[in-house]
């Protein structure tokens, strides 16, 4: 059964890791040792975010002296795919027996009129004080916001993912039995007319349902770092969910249950993964993810 399994940050960095290489092989390796026994008869498609990856790299940039040019924000996505994607396929292809595992750079497209161009809403990279802030929108052109924890921040539009522009080189891939890396960090955004990189960050988990029903996947498989989606998170009368229909889950949606930036874009992933394919999504925690996939533990969203 062909399926995609969406990779949170906790799969190559956990909380409190300042990200040296020795923790990032830890934490991949963890990871892969974990995905190695869940794919065992599996073809699989493997996509992963890139939030603090390419923070960083926006903030080594910034060291730059003056005069050298800094790179574009689409190239600074690129090279994430690049690094986590040789991250996974190096330990995972160590653990899969002979199997191999390959990382294909990934562009997704997005509408050039997407609301999220006007009005971009996703903060990314270092904090400024509000004297740099000006200096970079002056003379970078970015867009700052002040952020609610202080400083001010750069902010880029998350435009809603199109089409993948490699999908049907991914789907020949999985099919034949090699284990793709794809769609890193949401994709690299290009515009749907004229095929040009654009500045954007597109969220990891659309991108991947996208991606699935795009190739014909059965599963959509989100692994993040709690056991599954909660109604009240983090509040009394708190409850995970085991199984779920669309509409039930579209309903909780509507309530405000799952918040933008976190579980809104995995529950928006799974339902229109569901709704288009009438396969399942699951939602579980990446250290059981065998027992996700095989729908034993998390969340699961069904047709209906
Ligand atoms: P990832 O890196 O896997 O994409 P995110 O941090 O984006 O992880 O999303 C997972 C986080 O969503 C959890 O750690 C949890 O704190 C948060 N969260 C917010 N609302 C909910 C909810 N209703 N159910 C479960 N988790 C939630
Ligand atoms: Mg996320």
């Amino acid at each position: 059964m062909l399926t995609v399994i969406a990779l949170g940050g906790n799969a190559l960095l956990r909380k409190g890791q300042r990200g040296t290489i020795e923790e990032q092989w830890d934490t991949v390796s963890k990871a892969a040792a974990i995905l190695s026994r869940a794919l065992r008869d599996v073809n699989a498609v493997i996509t992963h975010g890139n939030g603090p990856q390419v923070g960083y790299l926006l903030e080594a940039f910034e060291m730059l002296p003056k005069d050298r040019p800094r790179q574009p924000l689409y190239l600074a996505v690129a090279m994430t795919q690049g690094w986590i994607g040789f991250l996974l396929q190096h330990s995972l292809s160590q653990l899969m027996g002979g199997r191999e595992v390959l990382a294909v750079p990934t562009r997704v497209t997005v509408r050039r009129d997407d609301p999220e161009f006007s009005n971009p809403s996703k903060p990314i990279g270092p904090y400024y004080s509000e004297e740099e802030a000006r200096r970079l929108a002056r003379e970078f052109g970015w867009i700052l916001k002040r952020d609610p924890r202080g400083g001010y921040r750069r902010v880029v539009p998350s435009p809603k993912p199109v089409r993948v522009l490699e999908a049907a080189y991914i789907a020949r891939l999985a099919e034949a039995g090699i284990i793709v890396v794809a769609v890193g960090g949401g994709g690299i955004p290009v515009l749907d007319d004229t095929l040009e990189p654009v500045d954007a960050v597109v969220d990891k988990d659309l991108a991947s349902s996208l991606l699935a029903y795009t190739i014909g996947a059965r599963r959509l498989v989100i692994l993040t770092d709690v056991p599954g989606v909660a109604v009240n998170y983090g509040r009394p009368g708190q409850r995970w969910l085991t199984e779920v229909t669309v509409s039930e889950l579209k309903h909780l949606y509507r309530m405000g249950h799952f918040p933008p930036g976190s579980m809104g874009p995995k529950v928006a992933a799974a339902i229109e993964f569901v709704e288009k394919t009438r396969g399942t999504a699951h939602i579980g925690p990446l250290d059981r993810a065998l027992e996700v996939l095989a729908g034993t533990t998390g969340t699961i969203v069904k047709p209906g």
